[in-house]
């Protein structure tokens, strides 16, 4: 059973238990599964509530493609490879964008969407939808120290 996220704004409703259940089902399911902490700190999945026009709600999942898979380049051991690939929530925005009669209506993801990109694309286009996650980096610096990386973060929450 996965740990309840985090909400931002932290009086949002609790997040639906269903959308780190979604995510943790995508990493187990994944063939090779995504469990190691090697691939927890590679990938950062993110899953999105939202309810179609027959009003029956559903969840649809994105993992992002990290750098690795778009040219080789060597991985240091935090987790720039989340960072410099295409994020999950700039593709999940995408699906969304082509299906507009879908509606949002909370947006979980591991890790806090990001402040350069996805943080500024989801207020835009998707405002007042509440986010949900479990890593915050700024959460866990200290003196110019990391305490727990995201993959650490990943393997408690989910209990992995
Ligand atoms: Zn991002």
């Amino acid at each position: 059973m996965p740990k309840i996220p985090n909400s931002l704004p932290l009086d949002s409703r609790r997040c639906d238990p269903r959308l780190p259940e979604a995510a943790l089902a995508f990493r187990r399911t994944h063939n090779p599964p995504l469990i190691s902490l090697d691939r927890l700190r590679a990938i950062n999945i993110t899953a999105w509530l939202y309810r179609d026009t027959d009003g029956m709600e559903h969840i649809q999942v994105n993992p992002n493609t990290p750098i690795g898979q778009l040219r080789e380049v060597p991985q240091r051991d935090d987790e720039p490879g989340v960072e410099i690939g295409i994020h999950s929530e700039g593709k999940a925005a995408e699906w969304f964008r082509v299906r507009p009669r879908l509606q949002v209506l909370a947006i979980f993801s591991e890790r806090i969407p990001c402040p350069m990109m996805c943080a500024p694309l989801l207020r835009h286009y998707y405002p007042g939808v509440p986010w949900y996650y479990y890593y915050d980096r700024r959460s866990w610096q200290q003196g110019g120290r990391l305490l727990r990386t995201a993959a650490q973060v990943l393997q408690s929450a989910y209990g992995l």
